[in-house]
């Protein structure tokens, strides 16, 4: 069986060379790991133009282990935290704010709606007592890009703390750390950087992190413990998932070789338009305007026939070596197609063939009337 092509926004489509990378075996004990991580990090917190201002702290586990951290360990108990609310990313901060017994205010939006800065710049005058705001940069549930720049601008304005979910858009779509404000940054090893998953980052600020000794209710998700116990030892304070580093190592050279962030956003952006394209000529509607959809995932309206079936569909279209993605949006039928892996607009081009073939094969009538 060759690999499949995996239309996914993580774990997605690695290159030959990421999986390679993980064929020997490495002492988390030994300098040449330490000297993995520690240069691991330093790109890390280059691609965010994080300057010396900010430090990054590595996280076992997937991207929400390394958000629960943030939250745990940089909102004191007695904050409170503004939850700008258009999909399940957001649903899934406030419900780590729950656990975490610290006081939250949702702000909801439409699921096809990119947040409103203004709403949140009112919010703040509603309510005073919010001190942090936390903020999904792209919404993964339909693919929406929230406006990072206007809503860090005025977190700056009204002196409140930032902590950012970039996990699906980290390395792919523009971030400036250096004079933003932000005080955390949250990404994860298998999204934009194209590794494996079993990483999840936070770049914070130093002296956000400074402020926060003592403060994580969890041992394992305190990110000043893991990050002290990193600049005393050079190690992970716990066994580090050794393998998923020395990939990420091998995926951060490609994405340099590749010319960087900058590169790496226009080739999803063809991807993008490739699929949509594409995908619009077999009658799907994506479900977002274009206005606010980013290139990393899109969300299209199942079609209205009753031949369709997302699991017959999905396991003709697999049979074919592509695999989609379910919805996840609350009220619609919907399935999803990501743009982000080591894929390019011809594995794009060659999933929306197959794509074509199964709604030939299961006699699904695709354009709606
Ligand atoms: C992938 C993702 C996460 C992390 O999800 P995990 O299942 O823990 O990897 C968090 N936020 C966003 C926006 C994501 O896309």
């Amino acid at each position: 069986m060759p690999t499949p092509i995996l239309l996914t926004p993580g774990p997605l489509t690695t290159s030959a060379a990421t999986r390679d990378a993980m064929l020997r075996d490495w002492g988390s004990w030994d300098a040449e790991f330490n000297r993995l991580t520690a240069s691991v990090c330093a790109d890390l917190v280059e691609i965010a133009q994080g300057g010396d201002a900010y430090v990054c702290v590595p996280m076992q586990g997937s991207g929400t282990f390394a958000v629960e951290a943030a939250l745990g360990t940089l909102v004191p108990r007695d904050g409170v935290v503004l939850v700008p609310d258009n999909g399940a990313y957001c649903a899934r901060i406030l419900k780590i704010l729950d656990r975490l017994g610290i006081d939250a205010i949702a702000l909801p939006f439409g699921e096809d709606a990119a947040v409103a800065p203004a709403a949140i710049e009112a919010a703040f005058a509603r309510e005073p007592r919010i001190t942090h705001v936390a903020l999904v940069h792209l919404e993964t549930s339909a693919g929406i890009l929230n406006p990072l720049d206007d809503i860090a601008a005025i977190c700056r304005r009204h002196g409140k703390r930032l902590i950012v979910d970039a996990m699906s858009s980290f390395g792919a779509l523009p971030i400036a750390l250096d004079g933003s404000g932000i005080d955390a940054l949250v990404s994860a090893s298998g999204k934009c950087l194209e590794s494996v998953p079993g990483m999840g980052f936070v770049l914070v600020r130093r002296d956000a992190l400074d402020e926060a000794e003592g403060r994580s209710p969890s041992l394992a998700l305190d990110l000043y413990d893991q990050y002290a116990y990193l600049r005393k030892t050079g190690q992970w304070r716990f066994t580090p998932p050794t393998h998923v580093v020395a990939a990420l190592r091998t995926a951060l050279d490609q994405f340099i070789a590749e010319g960087g962030r900058p590169a790496r956003g226009a080739r999803y952006v063809e991807n993008c338009r490739t699929l949509v394209e594409s995908m619009r000529a077999l009658g799907f509607v994506p479900f977002l305007d274009a206005s606010v959809q980013a290139p990393v995932i899109v969300t299209f309206h199942a079609p209205a026939d009753p031949a369709y079936d997302f699991k017959r569909f999905y396991d003709e279209v697999k049979d074919a070596g592509f695999i989609l993605y379910p919805g996840k949006l609350t009220q619609l039928e919907t399935f999803r197609v990501g743009c982000i892996g080591a894929i390019d607009a011809d594995d794009v081009r060659r999933a929306v063939a197959a794509i074509a073939r199964a709604v030939e094969a299961l006699g699904i009538k695709v354009r709606r009337g």
